[in-house]
């Protein structure tokens, strides 16, 4: 494995997509050019209802432009386009808008106080809300740039390939990304959830948030980007840095031909399995070298549904899923709905909960409406049993040993293998009694650390406390993993830390079981654990638990498995 340099000057941040790529900096900058904005005259109209003309005509072609956008992509790229071309003819920023401008503000002026009336509120819902706020920001210098009469801001097309270093990107800027010019994306904000990483992985594009100091790069520096390390040096040798580069096309050329099963050098079995969210996803990520399915997310079925589906119509839907595993000593396992927080579905959450993210999320929803619960899990009792795929069943955000309990006496009335995510440290810390009442644990990552750290997930500023890699997080895992090996009972990881290679092999070396990712990552994990035996993960495991924060642990960890 190729080590980090410290030649050259550089800058580290939040490794997100694996990669090295070495090019020209191309500094965006998303402001609309003062000087325009300086000559506009916005008290120009002729009164209230001119300007909103104005404002209606800037807004639908800003929608336009995201539309237009939303049908060259595809996946995410495009739900997020077309979620923004939405938000920019939203009903109720044209109101917020009208007002001000009745109230005698020029356009400019009106337009940008309907923006933050907005960013107020989403940034108060928290979660997924407070993430769009950099959409709604994207939006309001596009429509400004339509008013003042100057293009839109953000990335064009750039001449040759470059490594894009912006504050934080818009989806705009993202999704239209030709991953053979832009060669590696760099952040100054933005976490590993942020729209920028979601694209960058779904373009396998190297990437790196949270890069403090990013926007102090000049223009056309040449930098080398380790997406794996994170980070970004700059004006490095180029010699040395074209062979970084060539290191790493072999590398993952290795990595691709990964075929598994799961198994460590010396041959101690780990089961690689997938995360899906419906029978598409499911059946797509069937093809990968995968033993099931660990994390199937149920919530992400019904995000747009104000009713609950009918027993009938869920045991459908779960039954595409378990179909695409039959077989060959496949399963699935079933998460119940994770509703709440930043996955709001309109008939299980509550609604003006203060805090959702500690609020009645997942679990904690059956206990006012245990009905909810029940239907879904006698979905899945049909759908397991007409597709005959092994199914096991697990609870999220579960606190207590005795939710833990009275849960599982629901599932195996149902004779189906019950378990429980590990999300709230709570659980980590009382792993050993969980596992008294359960047959598996499954260690959702995101949520734990987000927990433990008490850092949002979706918070662009914290990227460097939503770490996996933080030493408590890693001090938790280790916990409920040591008492999955006394227990005998499995353990697996579901959260993003399953799909970063490196961490992998710490989490096989603290005893866990599974590793549950995102189909693209089972073949950069599969491979990883393939070169590297239990002791080298052991090893790795104690390196990274004695580190002192996330970057040393991740430099350690690296030269233990090089
Ligand atoms: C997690 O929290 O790590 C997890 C897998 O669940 P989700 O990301 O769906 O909250
Ligand atoms: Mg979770």
């Amino acid at each position: 494995m190729v080590m980090v340099t410290s030649s050259a000057p550089g800058l580290r941040g939040t490794p997100v997509v694996p990669g090295v790529a070495f090019a020209p900096a191309l500094v965006v900058r998303a402001e609309v050019s003062p000087e325009a904005v300086a000559r506009f005259d916005e008290l120009a109209y002729a009164d209230a209802d001119a300007a909103l003309a104005a404002y209606d005509g800037a807004a639908q072609a800003v929608s336009d432009g995201f539309v237009r956008k939303a049908a060259a992509a595809s996946g995410d790229a495009a739900n997020v386009l077309t979620a923004s071309a939405g938000l920019a003819r939203d009903k109720g920023l044209r109101g917020a808008v009208r007002k001000h401008l009745r109230a005698g503000e020029g356009l400019l002026a009106a337009v940008h106080a309907g923006v933050e009336q907005f960013v107020t509120v989403f940034t108060g819902m928290g979660g997924l809300m407070a993430e769009r706020v950099t959409d709604l920001r994207d939006i309001e210098r596009r429509i400004t740039a339509h008013l003042v009469g100057e293009p839109e801001p953000g990335v064009g097309v750039p001449p040759v390939p470059c490594v894009l270093v912006a504050e934080d990107l818009a989806p705009a800027d993202t999704a239209g990304l030709d991953p053979a010019l832009v060669v590696a994306l760099v952040t100054e904000k933005g976490g590993p959830t942020s729209h920028t990483a979601i694209i960058a992985r779904q373009l396998a594009i190297p990437c790196v948030v949270g890069v403090a100091g990013a926007m102090t790069i000049a223009a056309d520096t040449p930098l080398l980007v380790d997406g794996a390390a994170g980070t970004v040096e700059t004006e490095p040798d180029a010699e040395a840095a074209q062979a970084r580069v060539g290191a790493d096309v072999a590398t993952r050329a290795a990595l691709a031909s990964w075929s598994g099963p799961g198994r460590t050098a010396d041959g101690e079995s780990v089961k690689i399995l997938a995360n899906v969210a419906d029978g598409e996803s499911a059946r797509s990520a069937a093809g990968a070298p995968v033993q099931g399915v660990g994390l199937f997310r149920t919530e992400l079925s019904f995000l747009n549904r104000k009713d609950e589906p009918s027993v009938e119509e869920q045991a459908e839907i779960y039954a595409e899923v378990l179909d695409a595993f039959g077989g060959d000593d496949r399963y699935v396992v079933i998460r119940t709905l994770d509703a709440g927080s930043d996955k709001p579905v309109a008939y299980a959450t509550l609604e003006g909960e203060e805090n959702p993210a500690l609020g009645v999320r997942g679990l904690r929803l059956s206990f006012e409406n245990p009905g909810l619960l029940d239907r879904q899990l006698d979905a899945v009792q049909r759908a397991a049993a007409s597709t005959g795929t092994e199914a096991w069943v697990m609870a999220p955000m579960v606190a207590t040993v005795a939710e833990a309990a009275e849960f599982a006496e629901k599932v195996r009335a149902r004779g189906l293998k019950a378990g429980v995510m590990v999300e709230v440290p709570s659980a980590a810390l009382l792993a050993h009694r969980m596992l008294e009442v359960v047959d598996f644990l499954s260690i959702g990552t995101n949520d734990l650390t987000q927990y433990t750290m008490a850092a949002d997930r979706m918070a662009t500023d914290l990227a460097h406390l939503t770490d996996p890699w933080q030493p408590a997080v890693l001090q938790l895992i280790a916990i409920t993993a040591e008492a999955g090996r006394r227990a005998g009972k499995p353990v697996g990881v579901c959260g993003e830390a399953a799909a970063d290679p490196l961490l992998a092999c710490v989490l096989v070396g603290m005893g866990i079981t599974s590793l549950s990712m995102a189909a693209a990552a089972v073949r950069p994990v599969g491979a990883q654990l393939a070169r590297a035996t239990v002791d080298d993960c052991e090893d790795a495991a104690e390196a990274a638990l004695a580190a002192a924060d996330p970057l040393s642990a991740r430099d350690a960890v690296r030269a233990v498995l090089a």
